[in-house]
């Protein structure tokens, strides 16, 4: 049996029609630009996430940058975040004008270690942003005290967590509902995917929520009156439109990713050689992907290619070591748990339509690469 990394027509086939006429509405009305269903997904992005204010925009990575360039940094204003992430979360702080500071993680949940943030703070630190990897939020209890104590906006790349929850003092909160600005995608492949690019952000701050929404239109929220310079940084209505038909299914299929880990857990259970991801106490993980860690990463992979299993590295290079981010002088060696875990992990198929035997070949594929 195949099994792919990941299956985008299986979850067509269970959504065709609501989507469609969705789509269908949007074509009839020709407004393809800001028409209805933006600001209606808005409002039905906010309710999800308990957040006063959202904002679509065209990206991920633009709802990363848009939140950066509010901050208004000046060179040499640093922005702490986690090199093990996709590149986007460091590349938008370059690009809003900060210098991304990089601090390890823990070698449990791939999450950036408050210790080790709190260690990285200056009097030039403006931002920190933790990423909320592979569907598990980052520890945002420190964070957040120490992001008030410091006057530090906290930034959530929750790009890969939309859904995800974590109790806070007590009580459960969503992935965006806390930071200063909650960011995520809508890559086909996330766990809310578009037909194409899109990206939201949320957030509790009224001020804030219409500085954004200017910034991503070209810095005015009037037509033709700029009072800053912004992007052109929309989310298309037909995008918004695919997206509002398939909000009602998040909760379901995100319960769906649970009971996918769940099953490969048991599967796993008992061979040494590789570690099933844990779920820290008080989270409720989204599973964006179901990522082991194994010594012999790269042999297990390519005995799974050879069954006709998927699976992938993410990410082969913490972020620290790439080309681009030379001339902040991070030498190999520096974030060893980081350094590892690019290593070590080893993503395998995850999504709420696959099925117990899918899921049971692969954990019997890797028991036996083991045995
Ligand atoms: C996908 C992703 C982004 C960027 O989102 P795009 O919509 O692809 O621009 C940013 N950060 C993380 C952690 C991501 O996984």
């Amino acid at each position: 049996m195949n099994v792919p990394l990941l299956d985008l027509k299986a979850q067509f086939q269970t959504i065709r029609d609501e989507v469609m006429a969705a789509l269908l509405e949007v074509v009839e009305g020709q407004q393809f630009i800001m028409g209805g269903a933006v600001p209606k997904l808005e409002a039905d992005m906010a309710a999800f996430c308990h957040a006063r204010f959202a904002i679509a925009c065209a990206s991920g990575t633009d709802a990363l940058l848009l939140s950066a360039r509010a901050l208004d940094l000046k060179p040499g204003d640093q922005v702490i975040t986690t090199p093990f992430t996709f590149f986007a979360t460091a590349g938008a702080i370059h690009n809003a004008g900060g210098t991304p500071v990089f601090v390890d993680i823990e070698p449990g949940t791939f999450n950036l270690d408050p210790r080790a943030v709190e260690a990285a703070v200056t009097p030039r630190t403006r931002a920190i942003v933790p990423v909320h990897l592979f569907g598990q939020m980052a520890a945002m209890e420190p964070l957040l005290a120490l992001g008030k104590s410091r006057n530090i906006a906290v930034i959530e790349d929750a790009a890969q967590a939309v859904g995800a929850r974590q109790k806070v003092s007590g009580t459960w909160r969503m992935a965006g509902e806390l930071g200063t600005t909650g960011a995520f995608s809508f890559f086909p492949s996330k766990n809310l995917g578009g037909w194409g690019d899109g990206g939201m952000i949320v957030t509790q701050d009224e001020k804030l929520a219409a500085r954004l929404a200017r910034l991503r239109l070209h810095g005015g929220a009037k037509e033709y009156a700029h009072d800053e310079v912004g992007y052109n940084s929309r989310l298309d209505t037909l995008q918004a439109a695919v997206l509002r038909a398939k909000l009602p299914h998040l909760a379901a299929w995100n319960e769906g990713r649970r009971s996918r880990a769940r099953r490969y857990d048991a599967g796993l259970a008992g061979v040494k050689a590789v570690s099933a991801p844990p779920v820290a106490l008080g989270n409720e993980h989204v599973f964006h992907q179901y990522t082991i860690r194994t010594t012999r990463r790269d042999e297990l992979q390519a005995h799974l290619k050879a069954k006709g299993i998927g699976s992938k590295v993410y990410y082969p290079g913490p972020l620290h070591l790439q080309p681009c981010f030379a001339p902040l002088g991070y030498r190999a060696g520096q974030f060893p748990v980081s350094e590892q875990a690019a290593r070590d992990v080893l993503s395998l198929p995850i999504y709420p339509e696959l099925s117990d035997d899918a899921c049971d070949t692969v954990s019997d594929a890797i028991r036996a690469f083991h045995a």
